[in-house]
């Protein structure tokens, strides 16, 4: 996997999941940051080529499931795996998002096993 993007609005959030890709061994060489789904669509625009999204649901601007819509209008879900990130008690939102063509999830807290998992069928 050449270019991840996590999608965030905690700060302190996006610094563990970067470091649990890393003793997850998901081999990554670009981690990009997005506090929100517009700052993750204008992520998306200046690097096209990134080739997998971990985005959170509950978010200001712009949440998880809107920001699952609006990357699907221009990423297929074969081409641009798009996996959650979950609080427990999140599932409604959870469902809104697999069925607009998220990939998968992954729930908060997690671990380097958990994010392995849902990642698993992703890693070229
Ligand atoms: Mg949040």
């Amino acid at each position: 996997m050449n270019k991840v993007l996590i999608v965030d609005d905690s700060a302190t959030m996006r610094k563990i999941i970067t470091r649990v890709l890393r003793q997850a061994e998901i081999p990554c060489n670009t981690v990009l940051e997005a506090g929100n789904g517009v700052e993750g669509l204008a992520k998306l625009a200046s690097d096209p080529d990134i080739d997998l999204i971990l985005s959170d649901i509950n978010m200001p601007e712009m949440n998880g499931v809107d920001f699952v819509k609006a990357v699907r209008t221009a990423h297929a879900k074969e081409k641009l795996p798009m996996i959650m990130v979950t609080t427990e008690g999140g599932e409604a939102m959870m469902k809104n998002a697999l069925d607009l063509g998220a990939n998968g999830y992954v729930t908060k807290p997690f671990t380097p096993e958990s994010i392995r998992a849902a990642l698993e069928a992703y890693l070229g």
